[in-house]
């Protein structure tokens, strides 16, 4: 009930949900959970949860935030719907979001953009705008989203928020739908490390329906936070993540963190991830690439839109497509073909993949001689709507800290730190670690939360 007068509340001025469940159907859900009584093996038992538009829900409208999808409504839900609701969550709706999750304000869906709480006037972040948007005007509890270059961690410290992009593999991707199939990664948007501990306890560990699921046993993450000491905990400082671009509030916030934890006696070291540069470039080639081919299949016939005005098949596939797809989208179906195609591949699509390799690299070397890795999330706090908009190779640089731990694979948290005095907006850092390593995340996390 208090969600829901939350959302009455709010929704008109932030715009956070694209479908939301019926009101009457979800109170007696949270009635029927009452009448059986609390369950414990139900660890998330009543509790409201917002789902991005992303990720398929049986019965009820999944757009991903496209006109080509408007109608569309799954006959299955996604492993991560599932096992929320196996654990008893209420699924709320359905949350706004870039376009096939491409963008990082929220500004490119076609039911127009989420506003964030804290400043209407500014974008929410994004891809996954309209769960942080909602979690950050408690509207739902939790909410998951999608991380493929950073659409979990960049709305989450725009918002105010933990947000957690686990290890690729670590959650199940049957039923969310593909933008990057090589870099998408599902995790909780929360107000706290405990409950998004509480939410990946629930959402990860293997699933055969997703044959890049990870085999590994999933710990308690929950059960391992603890308060414990910094001493002799090891961060390691990107040098590269200093330099030109980054904005003075945020650097200001991090020095002084990095002062904290010293005094608290962690260990603070200068590291280098040398090839900072190409990140962007490799990213952008290769999620383009990956991008064209998944949407090859929004083809008027088998899902949503069809363009009504076509003369023949051919007619009606261009004709849906264009109408179908924003501009965002269709700019990348037309990038990412080019670099797939015949005499550019290996100019484009190979290095980019080279690269990739490399950036590896960079990021086990630097893993050696540290803990974990800190580092900005965003170069500046949430912009206003409209910043970059018209220019996608500005929003595109935006990304430059979020995208490297997709292109890697490794877990990485975005964590608020406080409200900065000037903008009167939320700043957050984030936390890289190695390989599953997510308990750790989480415990060192909770301690400087
Ligand atoms: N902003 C990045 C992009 O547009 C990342 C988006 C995401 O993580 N889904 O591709």
């Amino acid at each position: 009930t208090a969600c829901l007068k939350k959302i009455e509340q709010t929704e008109k001025k932030i715009n956070a949900f694209i479908t939301l469940r019926n009101e009457e159907e979800l109170l007696e859900q949270a009635k029927q959970l009452d009448s059986e009584g609390y369950d414990p093996q139900k660890p998330l038992w009543g509790i409201p949860i917002g789902i991005k538009d992303v990720f398929t829900t049986k019965g009820i409208k999944t757009t991903c935030g496209s006109k080509i999808l408007e109608n569309f409504v799954p006959v299955y839900d996604a492993e991560v719907v599932t096992r929320l609701k196996e654990a008893g969550a209420i699924i709320l709706g359905k949350q706004n979001m870039d376009e096939f999750a491409m963008g990082s304000s929220t500004e490119n869906s076609a039911f127009g953009p989420t506003k964030n709480p804290w400043d209407i006037s500014r974008v929410p972040g994004g891809s996954s705008g309209g769960s942080a948007a909602s979690v950050a005007a408690k509207q739902c509890f939790a909410a998951i989203g999608t991380d493929t270059g950073g659409s979990i961690r960049q709305p989450a410290c725009f918002c105010g928020l933990v947000g957690v992009k686990p290890t690729y593999g670590r959650v199940s991707r049957y039923g969310l739908i593909a933008y990057g199939s090589s870099f998408d990664q599902a995790g909780p948007l929360t107000k706290t490390i405990k409950d998004a501990a509480l939410i990946l306890n629930v959402i990860a560990g293997h699933d055969p329906k997703d044959s890049t699921s990870l085999r590994a046993p999933v710990p308690d993450y929950l059960a391992q936070i603890k308060h414990t000491s910094l001493k002799g905990v090891s961060f390691g400082i990107p040098k590269e993540y200093f330099q030109k671009g980054l904005d003075q509030e945020v650097e200001n916030s991090i020095l002084k963190l990095i002062d904290i934890l010293k005094q608290e006696g962690a260990e603070i070291k200068e590291i280098s991830l040398p090839h900072t540069e190409y990140a962007i470039a490799t990213y952008y080639i290769l999620v383009m690439a990956e991008a064209s081919s998944n949407l090859a299949r929004f083809d008027g016939v088998r899902y949503g839109f069809r363009a009504k005005q076509a003369n023949n098949l051919k007619e009606m596939y261009e004709l849906s497509r264009t109408y179908g797809f924003g501009d965002e989208v269709q700019r990348r179906i037309m990038l990412g073909t080019y670099v797939l195609s015949a005499g550019y591949y290996d100019a484009y699509y190979k290095k980019a993949a080279q690269v990739r390799r490399i950036l590896r690299k960079d990021f086990d070397m630097a893993l050696q001689k540290c803990d974990y890795i800190l580092a900005p999330v965003s170069p500046t706090p949430a912009f206003k709507l409209g910043e970059h908009s018209h220019d996608p190779l500005k929003m595109y640089l935006t990304d430059i800290y979020t995208i490297s731990l997709n292109l890697v694979g490794l877990p990485g948290i975005s964590l608020p730190i406080e409200v900065g005095k000037l903008s009167g907006l939320p700043l957050g850092i984030q936390l890289i670690g190695k390989w599953l390593t997510e308990e750790k995340l989480f415990q060192v996390a909770f301690n400087i939360e």
